[in-house]
């Protein structure tokens, strides 16, 4: 990865500005054509392989777009999550890069208590787990751009998600940032995509399967309230505004 300096920075934020207004006009085919097209190689998708993982691996097989996917595996997936990850990766023949942690501390902060998994400090256990794991697949040097399939409607802190920004010196994609949840779904029913196995349970979201981490919301809660219930965090890192960061 190039050092990051003032000038490039500039230009990378007024390239993602140009991107972000020129995005809005079109839809999600015709966004993801454009930074196809603009990036090639160099541009890869993520991926959690969770409740609507189907909506952008799908688009890419439909679109004939074959670009990397690279899965962060935290080692403390359901194991519906990683048999998911196998159904999608066969059914839309995906180039999937799985990756994870060589941190000598990565379960460090995994506890069984009354026979429940534990996380005794999220954000360090995140750090590790995902932001660190992020932060090195980011800066190999062919990777320029990722596609991420972040959207407005899934909780308060996203409701401004842009279609293209600056994250950790990589242009960020979220093509169906102005798509509702009914649209998603619409598109999963209509495309006849799997789904994922703990969807039918009443999980809207699924992340690690630590109790900390992810429980069904209650009625009337939104999509990620389950997601570190009843702590302040609502997010674990990786879309956050740290594009330079440590
Ligand atoms: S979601 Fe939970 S288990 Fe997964 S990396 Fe974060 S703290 Fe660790």
């Amino acid at each position: 990865m190039e050092p990051v300096t003032q000038i490039n920075v500039s230009a990378l934020h007024e390239q993602a500005n140009e991107l972000n207004r020129e995005l809005a006009a079109m839809d999600a085919d015709g966004r993801l054509r454009k930074v196809y097209e603009l990036f090639g190689e160099g541009l890869i998708a993520t991926t959690s392989f969770g409740r609507d993982a189907a909506l952008l691996l799908h688009h890419l097989k439909r679109l004939h777009i074959p670009i990397r996917v690279f899965f962060m595996d935290t080692g403390f997936h359901f194991p519906e999550t990683l048999a998911y990850r196998d159904t999608l990766r066969k059914e839309f023949d995906l180039r999937l890069h799985t990756v994870s942690s060589d941190n000598t501390e990565r379960r460090k902060y995994a506890v069984t208590e009354n026979g429940e998994l534990r996380i005794t400090d999220t954000d360090a256990c995140c750090g590790i787990n995902k932001v660190e794991v992020q932060r090195r697949f980011l800066a190999l040097p062919d990777v320029k751009a990722f596609i991420t399939g972040l959207r407005r409607d899934q909780s308060s802190t996203r409701k401004d998600t842009p279609f293209a920004t600056v994250q950790r010196g990589r242009i960020k994609i979220m093509p169906f940032a102005d798509w509702p949840q009914e649209d998603v779904d619409l598109y999963l029913r209509l495309w006849e995509t799997p789904e994922h196995p703990l969807a039918a349970q009443g999980y809207p979201s699924i992340g690690c399967s630590p109790v900390t981490c992810t429980r069904k919301p209650l009625p009337g809660e939104d999509a990620r309230s389950g997601r570190w219930a009843g702590e302040a965090k609502t997010e674990c890192g990786l879309h956050l505004d740290t594009e330079f960061g440590p």
